[in-house]
């Protein structure tokens, strides 16, 4: 008989959302009409701001035409997206950038996942602890040692260096769940560590557009040096609300390399560029021709409009709940709030407690893994109207 992968039988239930999901629905079962309020999912709730939605509508016409009709595009990107990326996402950040380093995917999960196509599945792997699953969950299906790397109240939710030497770190900030920063010298740390120790890291810059303070890297890139040490993942999803039509892009710099059996250098900016064509036919022409729309002035402020409300939300919940004597991380860069349990009640507990009590859901800590057990993630993406009523419920409760 054919044998499967048995990396998979080691794979952790994915329940936490399927979980969450049969506990609302039972409390609604029992308490028909309840007004319960989500804050616990991390997708965005606004639509599409207007230029985008204006950038659809002409790329399906230019669908309709004979003269004008896209079919298979280049697998790593059309030029009209990737070089407005180098341009405005990095060069006129002050970020040396080729178009050539740059490729467009339909989202920054399947990157995160799928890099491990070009890197050992003999390595070892540090994640933090709470993380990011699909980080873990990719790389116990391709069979890597995973290496925790705690954050807690005690380091602020900051990684301490490993202990042992990792073949590759992941590392995202602003965080999510925790929703707290690295600051310039702090990242610096890790871009030196791992220049040192011949270590990738693997940098998810996911919720970049929500980082205000100016003393906070939006790019890894910021730091000298991490071009040869440092892939970046992007998003459009929480940058610009395109969770749904899905887009995203991963910079591998062309003086990135590793090592092969023999310890000869091999760049891997060439090996994922092999890889598209075998594995990918690109992200649809629709959804690339949406995203200039994002880099136009009218783009621009439209979806900075939208991540303003959604980081004014962020305050609500993190001063809110502040005033009411929650202990909270996160929120001010970041659309997430790491809220502390309150008397010592694990994350189901208090998950428990919102939903019956407030009518308020959040996800639970220990979702993210064992060091998020005792804490909660409460997320900005809501209206300010719904996510005031939350945080006044909350803050009634003891
Ligand atoms: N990276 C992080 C840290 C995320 O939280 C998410 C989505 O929640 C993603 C990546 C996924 O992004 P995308 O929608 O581009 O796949």
């Amino acid at each position: 008989m054919f044998k499967v992968n048995e990396n998979f039988l080691k794979l952790p239930e994915a329940y936490l959302f399927s979980e969450i999901a049969r506990r609302i629905g039972a409390y609604t079962e029992a308490n028909p009409g309840a007004d319960i309020i989500r804050l616990g999912i991390g997708d965005v709730t606004s639509p599409l701001c207007p230029a985008v939605i204006d950038a659809l509508h002409k790329a399906v016409d230019e669908e309709a035409s004979g003269s004008t009709f896209h079919g298979y595009g280049p697998e790593q990107g059309y030029g009209f997206l990737t070089s407005l990326i180098a341009e405005h996402d990095y060069r006129r950040r002050g970020i040396a950038m080729d178009e050539d380093e740059i490729f467009v995917s339909d989202g920054a999960k399947s990157d995160t996942g799928n890099i491990g196509d070009i890197l050992s599945a003999a390595g070892s792997v540090a994640l933090t602890d709470p993380v990011y699953p699909v980080y873990h969950d990719t790389n116990v299906m391709a069979g890597r040692r995973i290496q925790t790397l705690p954050c807690t109240e005690a380091n602020g939710f900051v990684p301490e260096l490993p202990s042992a030497r990792p073949d590759i770190v992941y590392l995202c900030y602003p965080n999510n769940p925790t929703g707290t920063v690295l600051t310039r010298p702090q990242l610096k740390m890790w871009v030196d560590y791992c220049r040192r120790e011949g270590t990738l890291l693997l940098f998810d810059a996911a919720y970049e557009a929500y980082v205000t303070d100016p003393d906070v890297p939006r790019s890894v890139y910021e730091i000298e040096g991490a071009r040869e040490t440092a892939i970046e993942f992007r998003s459009y999803s929480k940058t610009a609300g395109f969770t749904g039509i899905r887009l995203g892009y991963t910079v591998v710099p062309k003086e990135l390399c590793g090592a092969d059996g023999n310890g000869g250098r091999v760049a891997l900016n060439p090996l994922w560029r092999r890889r598209h064509p075998t594995k990918i036919n690109g992200a649809t022409f629709l959804i690339q021709r949406a995203a200039p729309a994002h880099y136009t002035p009218e783009g621009a402020a439209q979806s900075g409009e939208i991540i303003k409300g959604y980081l004014g939300n962020a305050a609500l919940i993190r001063e809110g709940l502040g005033r009411a004597g929650y202990k909270c991380w996160g929120g001010t860069d970041s659309p997430y709030v790491w809220v502390k349990t309150p008397d010592g009640l694990s994350s189901w507990e208090f998950f428990n407690l919102l939903l019956t009590q407030c009518q308020v859901a959040g996800t639970p800590g220990c979702g993210f893994g064992p060091s998020g057990e005792g804490y909660l993630r409460l997320t900005a993406f809501n209206t300010p109207v719904q996510t005031r009523r939350a945080i006044e419920r909350i803050a009634r409760l003891f």
